[in-house]
């Protein structure tokens, strides 16, 4: 938890010093000060829409003349905020044996990373873990996968660059099934410029998986980099579109003070935030935590 809110420092620094100095008199509250505090909030990168959602029970009372306090304000857009930020969170990894994980996201976002960050966590809770270098169109991503397993010692299967990606994920789960592996977790392709073919790779990705073992992929995480701010909520429109997606990882909460988005995102989309991105390191990666995030947040 300390790591959390040491992670979220630079989105802490901003939001909490300008609520703190807004909150500090406990006075009545009236539209300069609805205004004002919209601002903060959209300057961490909470999209209008979710800021007016936030704000909207307060914004409704002082409209119909009904006194609100600033102390009550505050306690109403803490509560928004969690409750935007708790939706349904299904176990992870999935009950399935095996459960099979696809990484999406484009690139740059921090994936492959964060695919080893996942698979380092899993292991330290004693599953096994296999993955699956299904970006083939990048050779270095697949390097880069195999590098990283060697680091966290998983298995790492991959065929030669520019192979069908298809063909590595129905490899890939054949030998999970074979050696009885808990859990698979797929590196998909995100190059965006050939936006048509990346979606129907992926959705070939999908029938792939669930030939092989029914009912998988169990999850598809997509993984976002906070750093790239309202981008985050355009990425999520588009992956949404071509696959089910399931829940968010949000990468570089350490480098920005944007980390607002995690609210915008879960609330538009419904989507749990499995965990968040805070560094670069293998242990950098912390459970989200809807109260924590919130406490680390608004003062
Ligand atoms: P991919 O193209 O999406 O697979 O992205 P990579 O995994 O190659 O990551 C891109 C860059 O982002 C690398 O330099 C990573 O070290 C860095 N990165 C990934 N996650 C985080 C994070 O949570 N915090 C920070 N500061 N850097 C990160």
């Amino acid at each position: 938890w300390q790591k959390f809110k040491d992670g979220l420092s630079k989105t802490r620094e901003r939001l909490k010093d300008s609520l703190g100095e807004l909150f500090e008199i406990d006075r009545l509250v009236d539209q300069a000060f609805l205004e004002e505090l919209e601002e903060i909030l959209i300057t961490a990168d909470i999209g209008i829409e979710t800021v007016n959602r936030l704000l909207e029970p307060s914004r409704k009372k002082i409209l119909t003349g009904e006194p609100l306090k600033v102390s009550e304000l505050r306690r109403s857009l803490r509560e928004e905020m969690l409750q935007m930020l708790t939706v349904p969170t299904p176990p992870f990894p999935p009950e399935a044996s095996p459960a099979v994980i696809f990484f999406i996201g484009v690139n740059g976002v921090g994936k492959t990373t964060t695919l080893a960050k996942v698979a380092w966590h899993l292991k330290n809770r004693g599953f096994s873990v296999l993955a699956i270098a299904a970006d083939t169109f990048r050779a270095a991503a697949i390097e880069q996968l195999e590098t990283w397993g060697n680091r966290v010692g998983i298995e790492v299967i991959k065929q030669a660059p520019g192979a069908d990606p298809g063909a590595v994920v129905y490899q890939g789960l054949q030998a999970a099934k074979a050696r009885g592996t808990e859990v698979v977790l797929v590196d998909t392709a995100g190059r965006l410029h050939t936006k048509y073919n990346l979606m129907e790779e992926l959705k070939k990705m999908v029938r792939v998986a669930d030939k092989v073992i029914p009912g998988a992929p169990h999850e598809n995480i997509l993984v976002l980099d906070a750093t790239t701010g309202q981008n985050a909520v355009n990425q999520a429109k588009l992956f949404g579109e071509a696959v089910k997606l399931h829940s968010l990882i949000i990468t570089k909460m350490d480098g920005t003070a944007k980390g607002g988005i995690a609210v915008t995102v879960a609330h538009l989309f419904k989507l749990p935030i499995r965990f968040v991105g805070l560094g670069e390191k293998m242990e950098d990666l912390a459970p989200f935590e809807p109260k924590a995030f919130v406490d680390a947040l608004l003062p």
